[in-house]
C-alpha cells in the first residue's frame, strides 16, 4: 500500500484502486487520464508486461463504466528497445481501446523520441481514424512544424510546457519564451485542430487564455492536470462546465514520481514534510 504522504499524487497501487479514485472524481464532474507508472524499459519483457496491463485496464475502464481513457509513456512499452517494439506494442493498446471505446493517450518523451512518436501516432490515428491522442511540447522549437503537420491528422492533440530538460539549439530555455511559444501553438491550435485542442498545463494564465480562444473560435477544449496539483481548480473549471480531466498516475513504480512531484514547488515539499512530521 502506498503511505498517504503519497496518496496526494498517486492513486495506489492497483487498478482497482485506481478506478475507485476515477469514481470519486466522475461525482465531481470531472474524468479521468489513468497512466501506469514506468519508464524507460531496456528488455522486452516488463515493455510487454505493462502494454498487457494497459490492455486489462482498458477492460476494466469499460466494464466499470467509469469515465476514464489511458495515457501511455513510449519508453514504458519498448521505445529505448527498438521503435518495432513500441509501435507493435502501442497497436496492441490502441487496438483494445477502439474495441472498448476508451481513448488512449500517448505521452511525449524528450527530444530524441519526437520523431518515433510522431511516426506511430500518425499511422494509428490514421488507421483508426481517431480515437488516439499525442503530446507535443511547447519548449520545443520544432513544434510549429509538428502542429502543422499534426493540424491535418485525426485525433487530439495535448500541448504542455515540457519537462525535460533539452539543449538550447533545440529547446528554449527560458520560461518567458516557452510561454510565449504556449500562447501562440494554443492560437494556432484553436484556430486549425476542428477535433479539439487539449490545454496540458496548471497556468491559470493558459487555462483563462484558452477560454478566450474557445470564445473566439467555438472550437471545444478540454483542461488537463495532474492529480494532486490545483485540485480545487480542477472542481472549479468542472462546475463552469469546462471539461476537466485529471491525469492519474498509480502502480508499484510510485516512488520517484512522487520525489518528482514533492520536488517541484517549495508547497509541495511543505506537504510532505507536515504529512511527515504529522502537523
Ligand atoms: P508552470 O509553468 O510550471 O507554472 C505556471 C503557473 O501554474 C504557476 O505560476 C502556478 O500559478 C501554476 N502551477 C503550476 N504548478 C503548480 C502546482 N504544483 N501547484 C500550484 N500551482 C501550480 N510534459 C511532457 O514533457 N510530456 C508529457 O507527455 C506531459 N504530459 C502532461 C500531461 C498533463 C495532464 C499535464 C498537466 C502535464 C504534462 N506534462 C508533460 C508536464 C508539462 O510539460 C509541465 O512540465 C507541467 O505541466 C508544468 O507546467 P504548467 O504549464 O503546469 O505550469
Amino acid at each position: 500500500m502506498i503511505p498517504p504522504i503519497a496518496s496526494r499524487f498517486v492513486a495506489g497501487e492497483t487498478p482497482a484502486e485506481a478506478i475507485a479514485h476515477v469514481e470519486e472524481l466522475n461525482e465531481r464532474g470531472v474524468n479521468a487520464i489513468l497512466n501506469l507508472l514506468g519508464e524507460h524499459y531496456h528488455e522486452r519483457p516488463p515493455a510487454d508486461e505493462d502494454a498487457q496491463a494497459y490492455q486489462t485496464l482498458i477492460e476494466d475502464i469499460d466494464q466499470s463504466g467509469v469515465d476514464a481513457c489511458v495515457s501511455v509513456k513510449p519508453s514504458q512499452i519498448g521505445l529505448d528497445i527498438g521503435e518495432e517494439v513500441f509501435a507493435e506494442n502501442f497497436a496492441d493498446v490502441v487496438e483494445t481501446g477502439d474495441e472498448h471505446d476508451v481513448f488512449v493517450w500517448v505521452d511525449m518523451e524528450d527530444h530524441e523520441t519526437t520523431d518515433a512518436t510522431l511516426d506511430a501516432f500518425e499511422r494509428l490515428t490514421t488507421e483508426h481514424d481517431g480515437g488516439v491522442g499525442i503530446c507535443v511540447q511547447a519548449n520545443l522549437k520544432r513544434t510549429g512544424e509538428d502542429l502543422e503537420r499534426l493540424s491535418d491528422l485525426p485525433g487530439k492533440v495535448r500541448l504542455v510546457k515540457g519537462a525535460y530538460d533539452e539543449p538550447a539549439e533545440l529547446a528554449y530555455q527560458e520560461k518567458s519564451r516557452v510561454n510565449e511559444a504556449y500562447r501562440d501553438y494554443l492560437e494556432f491550435m484553436f484556430r486549425e485542430f476542428e477535433d479539439g485542442v487539449a490545454v496540458g498545463s496548471h497556468d491559470p494564465e493558459m487555462l483563462e487564455y484558452a477560454r478566450e480562444l474557445h470564445d473566439e473560435y467555438g472550437t471545444p477544449y478540454e483542461a488537463q492536470m495532474l492529480m494532486g496539483v490545483r485540485d480545487d481548480a480542477q472542481y472549479d473549471l468542472a462546475a463552469e462546465g469546462v471539461e476537466v480531466w485529471q491525469y492519474v498516475p498509480y502502480g508499484g513504480k510510485w516512488l520517484s514520481y512522487f520525489y518528482r512531484r514533492a520536488m517541484e514547488r517549495k508547497e509541495n515539499l511543505l506537504f510532505a514534510l507536515r504529512a511527515v512530521l504529522g502537523r
